[in-house]
């Protein structure tokens, strides 16, 4: 984490690395015992990401599966290779609020060792499978720590089909404090109007939503965290049975995302959450766990 007064980079580009099925609301694509059964799409859909992202030069920090790393091994390394920072994104993609501490952490320590081990980067940063750190589970921030990471994007300030902080009134990077140490927290952005969080700079939102507002919405804020999938861009990847409101954000806007991305690109100068100039008026964001 870089220390400055001035925020010239405020846009944080991350991306959650898995493949088009690892979706959370249905039964079939939860259950890692089926993924063997599904089609791959994850290299040409990481290739046409990653070319946009090395055409503007940028660097990003990628949470992966570990799941992913033990299957793709070189797409990572190549990742790593480059100067993206690579974070755990879990190792088989399950919701925190549903699994013991026993179980989260066994987890954990076999996503950071699969990465560690493709990467030769050391593993740090962290975000929860759908953001799905809760209220009721922060027990997990202990863990966290405890394993050594100490940058955590896992919280969502607004109500989402799974997980979600929508009371904690985390709009603002800051300290959660654990007894294993602090841990540096980079929330999902949000704009707060008549009550409402309003996402707009990732996932079904940033495909949803016309680029003049989101570009408008990003220049209005003094922090932006962004969240990208390969699926994000990927049109034709296979429907998978949802809820309907879950289908909507999961397909809305394919193929339109990838034009959106380079606008983004052109626009602003993205950085990794290693990157980010945490200014010190964050620092007065404490959080006591
Ligand atoms: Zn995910």
């Amino acid at each position: 984490m870089i220390y400055s007064r001035d925020t010239n980079s405020h846009v944080i580009l991350t991306i959650d690395l898995e493949d088009w099925f690892h979706l959370l609301n249905n039964s079939r694509t939860l259950d890692p015992k089926n993924w063997g059964g599904f089609e791959s799409r994850f290299d040409n859909n990481v290739e046409r990401l990653l070319k946009v992202i090395d055409h503007h030069g940028v660097k990003a920090t990628f949470f992966v599966l570990g799941w992913i790393a033990d299957r793709y091994p070189e797409i990572i390394k190549k990742i790593a290779s480059a100067g993206h920072q690579i974070g755990s994104h879990s190792y088989h993609h399950q919701l925190v609020f549903n699994q013991t501490p026993y179980d989260f952490e066994k987890d954990l320590v076999r996503s950071i060792a699969a990465l560690e081990n493709v990467s030769g980067q050391r593993v740090e940063c962290y975000r929860a499978p759908g953001f799905s750190i809760t209220e009721k589970c922060t027990w997990a921030f202990e863990i966290l720590a405890k394993n050594g990471i100490r940058i955590d994007s896992s919280i969502f300030p607004a109500r989402r089909s799974h997980g979600g902080f929508a009371s904690s009134k985390i709009y603002e990077p800051g300290i959660i404090r654990t007894k294993f140490g602090d841990i540096y927290e980079l929330p999902i952005s949000a704009v707060r109007s008549f009550g409402a969080s309003i996402i707009f700079s990732g996932g079904g939102y940033f495909r949803l939503l016309p680029w003049a507002l989101i570009n408008y919405l990003i220049s209005s804020q003094s922090y932006t965290m962004t969240y990208f999938h390969p699926r994000d861009f990927d049109p034709d990847q296979p429907r998978i049975s949802l809820p309907p409101l879950t289908k909507f954000k999961s397909y809305v806007g394919l193929v339109k995302s990838l034009n959106k991305f380079d606008l983004l690109l052109k626009h602003y100068d993205v950085v990794t959450c290693d990157a980010f100039e945490w200014t010190s008026k964050y620092s007065d964001n404490i959080w006591e766990i």
